[in-house]
């Protein structure tokens, strides 16, 4: 479903990415690990189109991200067209910036209802599912503030879940939470991978990426330095870089 080939990505004089190349296929679960600054969340803005790209491809679903193909180059899309294809792919970030003067469920239900045009009782339905989804049943009237940080980040991603994208993409949605709320969001999380949705999460969560993840990818520089089974990357990494970086986590 997600499809990356050679993807550079400059800021100015910086290199950020230096020809990525990755493949998701429907109902995987792909863990990135890497150093800070090797353009992980910089690759994750690239695939959510909110970031153009200076070479190569990103296709997500047998589409190019934010381009179309015509005459052999690419032409880049109108801002309707981006605002629609973004639809399909859902982020979540490690700050979760819900609407503080909305209740959970109507942080839930407003961007199907007003980008999508929903119907509002099936969008409070299908809300009241995802809160269940997330392990906050009954929680719909309360307002961000009366949350944990963690039940925040759990009605943020069940927000991102309510435009039934076909991709998630999550970056650190962990690592701003205090230690013992993390566990709570990467149950979620892994049941939801264990339920088919497609996901792509950079995280520092070793334990999240070997249960949790169908492949590991490390990422350093720029570039994928190692890639393979969570066995593979975490337990027998091929590169020195790889087993430098992990070994910060022992
Ligand atoms: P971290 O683990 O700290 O989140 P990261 O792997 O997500 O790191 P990125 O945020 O993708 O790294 O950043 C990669 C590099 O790109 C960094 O050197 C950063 O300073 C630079 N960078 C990111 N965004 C921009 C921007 N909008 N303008 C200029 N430079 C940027
Ligand atoms: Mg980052």
């Amino acid at each position: 479903i997600l499809r990356a080939r050679g993807v550079r990505k400059s800021f100015k004089h910086l290199e950020v990415l230096r020809g990525i190349d990755l493949d998701v296929s429907q109902g995987e679960t792909v863990a990135i690990l890497g150093p800070s600054g090797s353009g992980k969340s910089t690759f994750l803005r690239c695939v959510n189109l909110l970031e153009p790209i200076n070479g190569g491809r990103i296709l997500v679903d047998g589409r190019d991200v934010g381009y179309d193909v015509r005459g052999g180059r690419l032409n880049e899309v109108s801002p309707n067209e981006l605002a629609r294809r973004r639809r399909d792919i859902g982020m979540v970030f490690q700050h979760f910036n819900l609407f503080p003067h909305m209740t959970a469920l109507e942080n839930i239900i407003e961007a199907p209802i007003g980008v999508k045009g929903e119907r509002r009782a099936d969008a409070v339905k299908h809300a009241r599912s995802l809160l269940a989804q997330v392990g906050l049943e009954g929680r719909e009237d309360v307002y961000p503030r009366q949350l944990s940080g963690g039940q925040q980040q759990r009605v943020a991603i069940a927000r991102a879940l309510a435009m039934r994208p076909k991709l998630m993409l999550f970056d650190e949605p962990t690592s701003a939470l205090d230690p013992e709320l993390v566990g709570e969001v990467l149950a979620t999380m892994k049941q939801l991978a264990e339920g088919g949705l497609t996901m792509v999460v950079v995280t520092h969560e070793i334990s999240f990426a070997r249960e949790a993840a169908d492949r590991v990818i490390f990422m350093d520089g720029g570039v994928v330095v190692e890639h393979g089974t969570p066995q593979q990357v975490l337990d027998v990494p091929q590169h020195e870089r790889t087993r430098a970086f992990l070994s910060r986590f022992l």
